[in-house]
């Protein structure tokens, strides 16, 4: 049986922030096996997404060997609800999700509930909150910028709200929630039935699969521990490429998300003299009721604190259902070229893919540990849309050494949404220059196709006669695409 020598990969246009990838594995210019990576977007629509749909019905006829979805995000799933009459035509033979979407993991189904949970007070909170904000009828506090502040923490409300509408899969600023939209589950389930579902676990190496023969597929994430220790870190120090000071996605850790990280978002109820959504210790009770009873300090200034607190625990969950991501990497088994497809995963899963027991198990089954796997990496799909937190450096992009690396970043940055920190954040500074030069310019958008940076520029002046013909014949763009071909 002839080997697989070469994948197409195409990138769409969803309408909005999303990812929806679409590999077409060649063998002497025939496709020979067809895989979509998740289809979605962050705030997009039916009529904006369908066209790259119907060009994947069109490319795939009709006919798609293996769907992926990586995690259960708004802009990863959306447009099997959106575009569901056209997926509806499409037949798929096997589909991978990762262990934590397998309703009946023990370990899973934990997570699932707490997370569930949070998310409804999440949800219930904003709710009462911008509903006592929006009347007009309130006494301000008489302190300082009281209007102001009220406003900030609206907006703060807002943000939460939008987000916790993410994580359930509903449009930003919707009202109605319930019965309103499918949601994410409903995409999710949608999905599991659409063929047969395998759930993934990090270890294993999927090979000899009809059509995609001469291919490995190494899963390295979500890490899987009883104890979650390396699934909550969401953003650790050392492997993050850090914005400016200040920012909105950069905020320090406060004390109630590290609670909501140590019990895995487990709050507990009853003992907040506010709400119940925040177990507050001594200390904070003394200090709670010290404000509150001061009378310069109405309920409103109160309500500062933990506006923002819970904000910040909406954001902290978003953040760990992309850690729920399911990474993995594709090796041409001949030249030992890899694709790296991290999803969205954040610092923790990509340090799991380094656990001693992971990497050998990888080791054991494909014949290549983890450090390997990236030191062979040729193309990257890059993570979370390019955020400070989406790639890990010390973990991941800095043991990338290919000097044929080409990376590929699914970002519209003018639909960045204001809760991700607004389009001036994405993408990440630090972040955008390490591709660059790692890549030598070969770095490809969706809203700008191959990147049109100065340096990017004149570093792909430089490139070599042949890496400049290898780049520029297998780029391509089409009206909802751009697609690179990498050679095995
Ligand atoms: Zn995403």
């Amino acid at each position: 049986m002839s080997k697989v020598d070469a994948i197409k990969f195409r990138m769409y246009d969803t309408g909005s922030v999303g990812d929806c990838l679409l590999l077409l594995f060649q063998k002497q210019g025939q496709t020979s096996f067809s895989m979509l990576i998740d289809c979605g977007g962050f705030s997009t629509s039916t009529a904006k997404i369908s066209p790259a749909v119907l060009d994947i019905q069109k490319t795939c006829g009709g006919k798609l060997d293996l769907l992926v979805v990586t995690h259960q995000h708004l802009d990863h799933v959306s447009g099997f609800n959106q575009a569901k009459t056209i997926f509806d035509q499409i037949t798929v033979k096997d589909v991978w999700m990762s262990w934590i979407e397998n309703k009946n993991d023990a370990v899973a189904k934990v997570l699932k509930t707490k997370f569930g949970k949070t998310l409804a007070r999440l949800q219930d909170h904003a709710d009462r909150a911008l509903q006592v904000m929006g009347n007009t009828n309130q006494v301000l506090p008489p302190v300082k910028d009281a209007g102001k502040r009220l406003e900030k923490r609206k907006l703060s409300m807002q943000n939460t709200r939008n987000l916790v509408h993410f994580e359930l899969g509903f449009e930003p600023g919707q009202k109605a929630l319930k019965g309103a939209k499918p949601t994410n589950d409903q995409a999710m389930d949608y999905v599991r039935n659409k063929g047969k579902i395998q759930y993934r676990l990090p270890g294993e190496v999927i090979k000899d699969i009809t059509g995609a023969e001469g291919m490995k597929f190494f899963m390295l994430g979500p890490p899987r521990d009883r104890d979650m220790k390396f699934f909550k870190i969401a953003l650790k120090d050392e492997e993050m490429y850090h914005l400016a000071m200040n920012s909105p996605t950069d905020e320090g850790e406060m004390p109630e998300e590290e609670r909501l990280l140590n019990t895995g978002i487990d709050l507990v109820e009853g003992r907040s003299p506010f709400a119940d959504e925040f177990l507050m210790d001594a200390a904070a009770i003394r200090a709670f009721n010290k404000v509150y009873n001061s009378e310069a300090f109405a309920w409103r200034q109160i309500e500062t604190d933990w506006l923002e607190t819970s904000a910040s625990i909406a954001l902290k969950a978003t953040r760990l259902t992309n850690n729920t991501s399911l990474a993995m990497a594709i090796e041409f088994e001949d030249s030992g070229r890899v694709i790296l497809l991290p999803g969205d995963a954040q610092s923790g899963n990509w340090m799991g893919w380094h656990k001693p027991d992971v990497s050998q198990q990888l080791k054991d089954n494909g014949g290549k540990t983890t450090v390997e796997l990236l030191n062979h990496t040729v193309f990257y799909k890059v993570g979370h849309h390019g955020s400070h937190n989406g790639t890990a450096s010390v973990s991941g992009l800095e043991y990338v050494k290919s000097p044929d690396l080409v990376a590929m970043m699914p970002l519209i940055q003018n639909a960045i949404p204001e809760e991700w920190g607004g389009s001036t954040n994405f993408p990440a500074k630090p972040l955008y220059k390490v591709l660059i030069d790692k890549t030598k310019g070969r770095l490809i958008r969706t809203d700008q196709g191959v990147v049109t940076a100065a340096k990017a520029k004149e570093l792909r002046g430089q490139l070599t006669r042949e890496e400049k013909k290898e780049f520029t014949n297998s780029f391509a763009q089409g009206s909802c695409y751009v697609e690179y071909v990498i050679r095995g």
